[in-house]
This record gives C-alpha cells, sequence and structure tokens, in this order.
C-alpha cells in the first residue's frame, strides 16, 4: 500500500482555476449578488426553467460557488456536485432524496452522531434506521431487509475508524436495488475515491479538511448526472441550504492548499500514531495509517494516504484518567470540529453517557486527536506529559 501519493491531476485541480473566464483574475470572483438578471423574457424563461445550469438566484446557482463545485466533481471522480450551507446539510439533502415512507435505512458501522439523530427523527415521517456495528460483508448482508432502500456509512467509521469494504458493499447494495451514501469527510477525495467502487453518493463537509482552516460551515455532495437531476429541484431548491459565495471563496482557497496540507499532517499523525501506539498507558490505537492489522484484503487498496484524525483508549482506566489526559495537555486545544492547522482533543465521554457509548461498540476510556500543523515534538512531549499519571 503506497503512501503520500497525491495524484499530480487532483493537485492541479485543487490549484488552478480556468483564469479567462475571469478577465484573467487569478483568484476566481467572489459574485456577491443575490439573483441575476436577464436581457430579454425568452433569456429568462430559459433561466428559470433550468436552474442547475443557469445563474438566477443565490439559492441555485452563483458562479463563484460552482467552481468550487467542479473542483469537488472532479477530485471524486463524480459527475456532478452541489455545495452546502453545511456538512449536515448536504447529509440532510442525500438521505430524503433517497427513502421515502416505508423505507428502512442501515448504517453501516459509528456514524457521525448527528446524521445518526437525523436518521432516527426520520422516523417521524414512517422511516425505519437500524445500525450493524460490523464492517464485515457478511454481517452486513444479514443486516439487510426486504424494504432497505439505503445504506449509509462513514470509512473509516466514526470514533473507532474501522474500514468498510466500499467496492462490495457497493456490489451488494446495487444486487438488492439499494443506495449507497459515503461520507468521505475523514479521507478527503485525495485518499479515498468512493465513487470509483460503485457508490452512488458522497457527502463531505467541508468544515473539516477542504476549508481547512476553521474559518468556514460547509458541506458538499458529489453523485451521477442522473440523481442530481432531481435532488437539485428537490433537496437543494426546496431545503434551501446552499452555500453561499463567501464562504465558496474560503472553500477554494483551502483546497488550493489541500493537497500539501495532507501530505504534511499525515506525515505528523503518523508519528504520532506511532508514540501513542507503544506507550504503556494505551490500550489500543485506532489509526487506519498504522498499517496492515488495521486492514482486511478487501480494504488494503482503498486509500492513497491518511489523514490527521485519530483516536486511543485508555489502559485500565476510569473516567477521571480520561478527565485528566484532556486538562493536562497545554499544546492540544479542546474543542469540537477538526481538520484545522491547530491540534485538539476531545472525547465523546461526556461523564454520564458511559453505558450509551458500550451500546455502540465506543470504549468509553477513548480520546479523540485532530493533528494539526505544531512541530510533532511539541506534540509528542505534550501527550507524554499528560499520559503520566
Ligand atoms: C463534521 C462532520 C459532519 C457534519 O458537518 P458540518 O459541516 O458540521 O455540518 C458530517 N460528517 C462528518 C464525518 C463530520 O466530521
Amino acid at each position: 500500500m503506497e503512501r503520500e501519493n497525491i495524484l499530480a491531476s487532483d493537485q492541479n485541480i485543487c490549484l488552478h482555476v480556468d483564469s479567462e473566464s475571469f478577465a484573467g483574475a487569478i483568484i476566481p470572483p467572489t459574485f456577491g449578488n443575490s439573483l441575476f438578471t436577464f436581457n430579454s423574457y425568452e433569456d429568462y424563461v430559459l433561466g428559470e426553467t433550468n436552474q442547475q445550469n443557469k445563474c438566477v438566484y443565490w439559492r441555485g446557482t452563483n458562479p463563484t460557488v460552482e467552481i468550487a463545485e467542479k473542483k469537488l466533481a472532479a477530485l471524486e471522480r463524480g459527475e456532478t456536485c452541489k455545495c452546502f450551507a453545511s456538512g449536515m446539510a448536504a447529509i440532510t439533502a442525500a438521505i430524503f432524496n433517497s427513502v421515502k415512507s416505508g423505507d428502512h435505512v442501515l448504517s453501516v458501522g459509528n456514524i457521525y452522531q448527528s446524521t445518526d439523530e437525523l436518521l432516527n427523527y426520520l422516523q417521524k415521517f414512517g422511516v425505519e434506521h437500524s445500525t450493524v456495528f460490523s464492517v464485515h460483508i457478511d454481517d452486513i448482508q444479514n443486516a439487510i431487509r426486504p424494504n432497505t432502500s439505503l445504506i449509509y456509512t462513514e470509512c473509516p467509521t466514526d470514533t473507532n475508524l474501522q474500514l468498510v469494504p466500499l467496492k462490495k458493499l457497493a456490489s451488494l447494495a446495487k444486487d438488492n436495488g439499494i443506495r449507497t451514501i459515503v461520507d468521505n469527510t475523514w479521507a478527503t477525495p485525495l485518499f479515498q475515491k468512493p465513487l470509483t467502487y460503485g457508490i452512488d453518493i458522497v457527502v463531505h463537509s467541508a468544515s473539516k479538511y477542504l476549508g481547512g482552516h476553521n474559518d468556514l460551515v460547509g458541506g458538499a455532495l458529489i453523485t451521477s448526472a442522473e440523481i442530481m437531476k432531481t435532488l437539485f429541484k428537490k433537496e437543494y431548491l426546496l431545503f434551501g441550504s446552499s452555500m453561499g459565495p463567501y464562504e465558496a471563496s474560503l472553500l477554494l482557497r483551502g483546497l488550493q492548499t489541500l493537497p500539501i496540507r495532507m501530505k504534511a499532517l499525515q506525515d505528523t499523525t503518523m508519528k504520532i500514531a506511532q508514540f501513542l501506539d507503544k506507550h504503556p498507558a494505551i490500550e489500543r490505537v485506532h489509526y487506519p495509517g498504522l498499517g496492515q492489522k488495521q486492514f482486511s484484503n478487501e480494504t488494503k487498496h482503498q486509500f492513497t494516504g491518511f489523514s490527521s484524525l485519530l483516536t486511543f483508549e485508555l489502559k485500565n482506566a476510569e473516567h477521571n484518567a480520561v478527565k485528566s489526559v484532556i486538562n493536562k495537555v497545554k499544546v492540544f486545544k479542546i474543542g469540537v470540529s477538526w481538520g484545522g492547522l491547530e491540534s485538539l482533543i476531545i472525547t465523546p465521554n461526556l461523564g454520564d453517557n458511559e453505558e450509551e457509548l458500550k451500546k455502540k461498540n465506543i470504549n468509553p476510556h477513548i480520546i479523540r486527536l485532530s493533528i494539526g500543523m505544531e512541530p510533532s515534538e511539541d506534540l509528542i512531549n505534550d501527550l507524554r506529559n499528560a499520559l503520566e499519571q
């Protein structure tokens, strides 16, 4: 398995814009206008009836947002992309497009908590939701019900960072006429391209690596032109949670440095993961970059690199130990979200939810790190001090 294999074509997609379209501007202009005007009634009708391809109104198509969408579609090797006001907005649109009353949604492994809550909320509309806490294809197959219309997963899975065999999953789903959605936020399109394995829809939180600087909340959805045709008219236009042009310009700036950031983050994170893996106070490190033991034959070739979010479980721990590590670190900041330049530490253990976590197959003594751009020695020393109890 190769590491650090960011394709030259992807680097070019991230960096360049077609500057000829905008009078040679090296950075795309930010179109801050809420509406566009027309030269004639006929032009207006053409726009109004084809808002996916014509600029009519902010909630539909905006030239600055469209540049980011074209880049993300190209990076994922997908036909079309729409950008949203948040990752959750993109996820909501993808899920609502894929289910109707009476359907069942199957989640594979742990997924982002708000997505899990959204899927449970759909019960209100007569949609069932269940989770299979296994990434083995036989277990997934056994969890499919006659009314399953959607399989939803993240690869790697949330918190335990297990690897889902996407090619097998996509073909299992296709055989059963089931739609598949993969949240690819962790790997970014640079390190994993789910659509190339037959997955139907990829969703992203652009608030993480794609933006990359903790100054943007946004989302993206990449899929076939066929799926996008209805999704644009319904879940995109009607839910009204499109990305604005100012956010898109931050996203475009973030994308320019995505390849170099991912390379640097991966290098530092490997060092941290190796340090943690050998530490006597630690039971287990979850990080796909640690190598073969984290992979099955099916997932070995799925990644060309690894990002900078990892988790580890404390050995023989109590809640106080988790609390103490988090309070002792000085370089790592305590905070939610991830994928920016500053290293962050957090735990899903809120003190009163240990039983809930266990039901989700999560060790309550788990700590999550988002590695940033600080020198690796500083981060390792910080963790070494904090882990000395
Ligand atoms: C943050 C996150 C989301 C939600 O994205 P927002 O931009 O916060 O709405 C979804 N999935 C994953 C994996 C995330 O990390």
